[in-house]
């Protein structure tokens, strides 16, 4: 009977260890897990082989779905297109080149 009394005793005590420990542990968790993860905020990779990046003529923005081979104005922002300057023909079928 005593001993039985003495374990209860051990099983409250470790039990409340457990909840003390658990409640620090919980605290601790979101600062362990801020220092662990990266602080830069994900950045989506620039897909520069969209039509709005290789297009004769795109939006200073590259906007989505923007690009045209003629002038004209961007159907998402409304800007005038550029000239692409990085824009290469792909075959060499106009005069004014080079
Ligand atoms: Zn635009």
């Amino acid at each position: 009977m005593k001993s039985s009394f003495l374990t209860n005793r051990a099983l409250l005590l470790a039990f409340a260890v457990t909840a003390v420990l658990s409640v620090y542990s919980c605290k601790s968790q979101p600062e362990a897990a801020a220092e662990a993860e990266a602080p830069a905020p994900a950045m989506e990779a620039v897909d520069t082989t969209g039509p709005e990046y290789t297009s004769r003529y795109i939006c200073p923005m590259y906007c989505k779905g923007s690009g045209s081979d003629q002038p004209g104005t961007c159907p998402a922002c409304g800007m005038e297109y550029v000239l692409n300057e990085d824009f290469h023909e792909t075959h060499a079928d106009s005069t004014s080149a080079q």
